[in-house]
């Protein structure tokens, strides 16, 4: 069986999130706000710079690439529309662009701080509603 993104539990879309949604539905690309005052990226989406508290901030594309900084691999305690593909992995992907974020990593492989990470391709990101990564 192959589980669509749309099986799966959905995140909550906001008018602040509802660009970096949307470039992951629509395209299976990783969206980030820039801040246009002191040039930095931002994860999570939200309405002012956490770094200067500008307000400028502007949605761009990012490369998709990082490195894991720690991870999680879960084998119990998942909601039942997961434990089929436990156990999976969570990790903080430090992203090329310098933000940090929380996501998937699909593998059944090895994991390890360091191991760089890319978004998994745009037709497999049918299958998960948020950015999900695979080892690069
Ligand atoms: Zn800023």
């Amino acid at each position: 069986m192959t589980t669509l993104a749309a099986d799966l539990p959905q995140p909550q879309e906001s008018p602040i999130n509802a660009p970096m949604l949307a470039a992951w539905r629509d395209e299976g690309a990783l969206a980030l706000q820039r801040c246009e005052a002191c040039e930095r990226t931002v994860f999570y989406p939200r309405p002012m710079c956490p770094h200067c508290h500008a307000m400028r901030l502007v949605w761009t594309r990012a490369s998709g690439t990082g490195r894991i900084v720690s991870y999680s691999r879960i084998h119990r305690g998942l909601p039942p529309v997961f434990r089929a593909d436990a156990p999976i992995v969570l990790a903080e992907i430090a992203l090329a662009e310098g933000s940090l974020m929380i996501a998937r990593v699909i593998t059944s492989g090895e994991v390890h701080a360091g191991m760089a990470v890319r978004l998994v391709s745009p037709r497999d990101a049918l299958r998960y509603p948020l950015p999900t990564f695979e080892p690069a």
